[in-house]
């Protein structure tokens, strides 16, 4: 295994206890768990909407089309397919992290379950269909497209400043890594290499992915299973996605390639520890940019670059009870110039799909900033010249 967890800092209120916060933490996990586990119920339900409104129909429509309960019956197959997969993936989870023993055990998951007998919201139903479509983009070739036009971009930046260093002497940090696929491209390319991510759900699937999948195409999904509107041909609902379509094995266990899991802003501290912070569809995760963007340069050895593209979708935008920060570029690029950031390159309107499917009849893209920002070798600020 590749993975780690750093555990939370400490929060500073007074009653938070190290073993408070290792129970939360082990209910958050537990309910992730059951949130996979609902899966099969969940869809099943949903198709079942399907059905009730089919039998509804007159004979004479029926007829009008043939075959609509056969496709219906073909989802519902696809649908316990996903649910062997994420069974495969919930197995022996609880061990997932090199550095600790478990991160669940079968009392804390039934304590979960009583506390919090609420099943899974649809948000958190919508994660795990997100899952299966984030196993597409990273790890499969019809997420090749997709994966070109976000990854190229950045790793060729990276390639461009630090591609004459002896690679293992680079430190690559990619925060949001997500299911790890650029994190293992740099890995590939010899670098050392961190990714960091937050969600249960991304690591569960990552882990499985990076530690227990060997062969090329060896796996199946259905990603696009849910997606009952805007089809062309009836059968792209069931298209089936290959993965992985490199065997993971094509990085050593040799390799420097890790993923921590936890809050970037929390993990990260160690001043000047970072030749290059890279960062796809990620800034806009912040609650408050302003303090990602100064991590960063913080983490960052003089000389090292934050290489970023996304778009600016704040996550937390209106959300009730969250703090949230909306800059518009403009205004990303004043805090960058002030935190003493210079700008090294920036390109607008660089178009990127987001788990997108290639077939339906409904697609959405962003224009993305990409945008290459030095930590000067020595700080000069605009302020330090003008004084
Ligand atoms: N870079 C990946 C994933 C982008 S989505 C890709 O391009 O496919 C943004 C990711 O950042 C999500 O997986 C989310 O879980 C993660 N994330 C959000 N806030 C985070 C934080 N504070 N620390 C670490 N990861 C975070």
């Amino acid at each position: 295994s590749r993975f780690t967890t750093a555990d939370k800092m400490a929060d500073s209120g007074e009653h938070t206890t190290q073993e408070l916060e290792d129970r939360e933490e082990r209910e958050h996990f537990a309910r992730v768990v059951s949130s996979f586990k609902f899966y099969k119920m969940y869809s099943l339900r949903r198709l079942h909407m399907n059905k009730v409104s089919y039998v509804q129909l007159s004979d004479q429509h029926k007829n009008r089309v043939m075959g609509y309960m056969d496709n219906l019956e073909m989802i519902q197959t696809c649908i316990l397919h996903n649910y062997e997969v994420i069974k495969l993936m919930l197995q022996d989870c609880q061990y997932m992290f090199l550095n600790k023993e478990e991160c669940i055990t079968d009392t804390d998951f039934e304590r979960a379950k009583k506390l919090d007998c609420a099943p899974p919201t649809g948000e958190e139903m919508d994660k795990v269909k997100t899952t299966l479509k984030q196993i597409m983009r990273d790890w499969s070739e019809d997420g090749r497209a997709e994966r070109e036009a976000c990854y190229q971009p950045v790793m060729h930046a990276v390639l461009t400043r630090l591609g004459s260093r002896k690679p293992s002497d680079v430190k690559i940090l990619v925060p949001g890594a997500g299911m790890g696929r650029l994190v293992f491209e740099f890995a590939r390319l010899g670098y050392s290499c961190q990714g960091n991510e937050w969600s249960l759900h991304m690591l569960l699937a990552s882990n499985f992915v990076l530690n227990r999948c060997q062969e090329r195409n060896s796996m199946i999904i259905y990603p696009w299973v849910h997606q009952y509107t805007n089809n062309l041909a009836t059968k792209d609902q069931t298209r089936r996605v290959m993965f992985p379509d490199i065997s993971p094995l094509q990085v050593g266990s040799d390799a420097d390639f890790s993923m921590v899991a936890g809050d970037f802003t929390k993990i990260y501290t160690e001043p000047n520890s970072w030749n290059a912070v890279v960062t796809v569809f990620f800034l806009d995760t912040a609650h408050n940019i302003i303090e990602y963007l100064e991590t960063i340069y913080s983490i960052l050895i003089p000389g090292g670059y934050l290489v970023n593209l996304g778009p600016l979708l704040y996550h937390w935008a209106g959300q009730q009870n969250e703090m949230s920060i909306e800059l518009s570029y403009e205004e990303v690029r004043k805090v960058m110039l002030d935190i003493g950031f210079e700008i090294e390159k920036e390109e607008m309107n660089v178009r990127c799909s987001y788990v997108q499917n290639p077939l339906s009849l409904m697609q959405s893209y962003y224009n993305c900033v990409m945008f290459v920002a030095k930590k000067p070798l020595s700080r000069h600020s605009h302020h330090d010249v003008s004084s």
